[in-house]
């Protein structure tokens, strides 16, 4: 169940858009909404075995779209000042997420790879996993939650450089229209140093991989 929550920083985009409650269809709306798609599917949602379908899928609806209850940003705020002098690149790879796309509902299953060149603070590094898993747990399109992953990172962190490389298999292309599959989409964001100086974007993708290099195994 979403709850709702206050911002802690302004906002410069939809990125944090807390869930509209008030405007939020009850669970038993939901569920007649699942039984119109099943009828329009060209079955009947009364026969025995389609008769707990509606509930489990907004059950599941809740499981998959659990990011909108979430902030980002707060997630992110618990960050460490003693590394040390440690000021190297922070990198975590191969960090597995399912998403949906948000023109078919269709599932987007891939990896996301996080790097950042820490400015004194450090976060630690479930939180980049929690931080993927909000993002993902929304309807999504893979450009913009780069982009999202990247933009929350260098806002909260403000680091020297933050490196985002998502390779992802959209199954709206795979099980659906061309039909294609086997085929990964790979998106990435560069940030501060990463995007300027060639030296430290090559030493950051010899670190999370040759995007696109790397096969998706378990997917
Ligand atoms: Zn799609």
């Amino acid at each position: 169940m979403p709850r709702a929550f206050a911002p802690t920083v302004p906002l410069p985009d939809q990125r944090f858009r807390p869930p509209m409650t008030e405007q939020r269809p009850s669970r038993e709306e939901a569920m007649e909404a699942v039984r119109t798609l099943i009828r329009w599917a060209g079955d009947d949602p009364t026969r025995e075995g389609l008769l707990g379908t509606p509930d489990r899928v907004v059950r599941s609806y809740g499981e998959f779209f659990s990011g909108y209850g979430e902030d980002p940003v707060a997630l992110l705020q618990r960050t460490f000042a003693e590394t040390n002098g440690y000021d190297e690149i922070v990198a975590l790879r191969d960090i597995r997420f399912e998403s949906h796309c948000e023109h078919h509902i269709a599932p987007i299953i891939g990896k996301v790879h996080v790097a950042y060149l820490p400015n004194k603070r450090v976060v630690g590094i479930s939180k980049l996993a929690r931080l993927v898993e909000v993002y993902a747990k929304r309807l999504q399109i893979q450009e913009k939650m780069t982009a999202q992953i990247a933009n929350t990172l260098d806002e909260v962190l403000q680091p020297k450089g933050v490196a985002v490389v998502i390779e992802a298999a959209h199954q709206c292309m795979t099980t659906r229209g061309v039909h294609k599959p086997g085929v990964t989409m790979v998106t990435s964001r560069m940030l501060g140093a990463f995007r300027e100086d060639p030296l430290s974007r090559r030493e950051v993708l010899a670190m999370i991989g040759t995007p696109g290099g790397a096969k998706l195994d378990n997917v």
